[in-house]
Order: C-alpha cells, then sequence, then structure tokens
C-alpha cells in the first residue's frame, strides 16, 4: 500500500466552527477509510512479513472494516475472506466487499461470538491464513493509528475521534503520550454504556490522564440515531461541505458543537476533529437521510 497518505488539516469553514480544525482521514481512501487505512497499514506488513497471503476477518453486514479489508487486499494482491454476522443479506456494502474479491461466510449470531473458533474450523489447516480481529483491533492498529499524530501540530489543546471498539482512541493517546504533548483526547462512543472505552484504552496506554470519554452521545446506541441527529448531519453537510456519517464521524461533530456552545473551550484553545471517514455508513441509513 502507499505510504504517503493525503490527509489535510483543514480550518472548519461555518463560523461557529472557527475553533475547530479538521483532519481529514475521510480523504485517504473512498474505500480504505480513515482510521481503517490507519489500523490495516501494519496489519498487511505483518501480514507479508510473516509470509501470509489471506486476511481472514470479520464484521457485520454495514462493516467499514469488511470493506475496507477487501479493498486493501486487493490493491496488496492478496486474498481476503469475510465472516459476516447475521443471515444472507445483499446490500451496496457486501456488494463492494464482493467486488473486490472477498469471499463472504455468513454466519448466525450465536457461532460468530467465538471468532477464534470459526477461524479455526475453516481455516486451521491453511497455513497462508492471517487472523484479522472484528474492525481490526490490534497492536499493529495502534501503531498505525498513533502515527495520526505525528502529522499533527503539537499545539493541539483538545483532540477529537469517535470510538467503537476504542483501539483508534487507544492509537491517539499513545501517540500523545510519546510525543510528550499536553494534548487532552476527547472521545465520543457511538454505543452505550461505552464507559468500557475507558479499560480498553488503559490497556495500550497504561495511562488515561489526558483522556476525556464523552458518554451522552450515542444517540440511543450504536447505529442508532434520532430525528435530531439527521437534521444535524444534514446542516452540517451543508454547511461545510464534508460529509459525515450517522452511525461515527456526525455524533462526534455534534458532541463537539455541543461542548461547544456550552462554553467548553477557552478562546484560542486549538481544537481538532479526526474525521475517521467511514462514509459509506451513509448508505445503511439513505432511507431516512433521503427524507425531509
Ligand atoms: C470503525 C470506525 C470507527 C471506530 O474505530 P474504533 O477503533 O473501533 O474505535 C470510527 N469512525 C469510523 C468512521 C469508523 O469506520
Amino acid at each position: 500500500m502507499v505510504t504517503n497518505v493525503f490527509s489535510p488539516l483543514q480550518k472548519s469553514k461555518h463560523p461557529s466552527r472557527n475553533q475547530i480544525l479538521v483532519k481529514r482521514d475521510d480523504l485517504i481512501d473512498p474505500y480504505i477509510s480513515g482510521n481503517k487505512w490507519r489500523k490495516l497499514k501494519y496489519i498487511l506488513l505483518q501480514a507479508k512479513n510473516t509470509n501470509k497471503n489471506h486476511l481472514v476477518t470479520f464484521g457485520g453486514a454495514y462493516s467499514n472494516h469488511l470493506v475496507a479489508t477487501a479493498a486493501a487486499c486487493a490493491r496488496s494482491g492478496i486474498k481476503s475472506t469475510g465472516f459476516v454476522r447475521g443471515d444472507a443479506v445483499e446490500n451496496e456494502m457486501l456488494l463492494l466487499c464482493k467486488l473486490f474479491g472477498m469471499e463472504l461466510i455468513f454466519t448466525d449470531r450465536d457461532s460468530y461470538r467465538n471468532k477464534y473458533l470459526l477461524y479455526n474450523t475453516y481455516f486451521h489447516q491453511n497455513p497462508s491464513t492471517y487472523f484479522v480481529d472484528e474492525g481490526g483491533a490490534s497492536k499493529e492498529a495502534i501503531i498505525g493509528c498513533a502515527e495520526i499524530i505525528d502529522e499533527l501540530p503539537d499545539d493541539i489543546d483538545h483532540l477529537f475521534c469517535a470510538a467503537g471498539t476504542g483501539t483508534t482512541a487507544a492509537g491517539l493517546l499513545k501517540g500523545i503520550q510519546q510525543r510528550g504533548l499536553k494534548t487532552i483526547l476527547h472521545v465520543i462512543p457511538v454505543l452505550k454504556a461505552g464507559s468500557f472505552i475507558t479499560d480498553e484504552i488503559f490497556k495500550y496506554t497504561g495511562s488515561v490522564e489526558q483522556l476525556n470519554l464523552h458518554t451522552d452521545y450515542h444517540f440511543g446506541g450504536y447505529a442508532k440515531t434520532t430525528p435530531k441527529l439527521i437534521t444535524y448531519i444534514k446542516t452540517f453537510i451543508a454547511q461545510e461541505g464534508i460529509l459525515i456519517d450517522p452511525v461515527y464521524t456526525a455524533k462526534m461533530f455534534y458532541a463537539i458543537d455541543d461542548l461547544l456552545l456550552k462554553g467548553a473551550f477557552k478562546a484560542g484553545e486549538k481544537i481538532v476533529a479526526l474525521h475517521t471517514g467511514g462514509l459509506l455508513g451513509i448508505m445503511g441509513m439513505k432511507d431516512k437521510l433521503y427524507k425531509d
């Protein structure tokens, strides 16, 4: 894969966000999008270094990670298999996976829970395969995500990201610690009861002193939305000319705007929002977004 990424740091357009800079990881690639590119970078390298030419991974039927893995494997000239949670369905995301040559194995929810068992059942005799956990969670992913910090200025006061598993956030905090920066990392869990993310991050970083977890912006849970969030998405996209997705980045930007309104930041503080990509997630909610 290319190692020179295109991910500019841009000023937000709308006057209400004049303190906000957006790190455009969504521009890295339309399919290996945002943090999924960061996570896969060292996973692919590790696979290559251990002579594996076939990634096996896991995701839901609208998983950004599955599409990203399929595309990244195709570009790297290696095979990919995706275990898909739930009954066989057809959608835009799985179509892209198939076009990039991924083999899909639909798996009932019970079997899906034990990923190592699934992997072993299908691939234990296949030494060319490489296990990649759901969402790409791994120590390789942490290294890739920590590199985002190297591309940012050192004097950021507040850095924001959305979290599903918390791997990206852990990598960012690790990067902040490695460089000895004073930046506070603000993390928006997109699922209900997101406080487990703190433990997840602590596992990789050993300290959560510079972490600020905001657990009240999940809008009902993973992939859940409310009319308020849908309205917010439409307004934001029209104001900024930047697409955001309803599952992850919309909840993060909503949180930032809400905190701005509440006066949570001092004048002159430098705030960066990491746009983690995931724009294909719009496809999973096109009916809601199309309606007025
Ligand atoms: C997968 C994804 C995330 C979540 O990343 P984690 O490392 O699992 O916390 C955030 N944003 C977008 C757009 C994603 O696709």
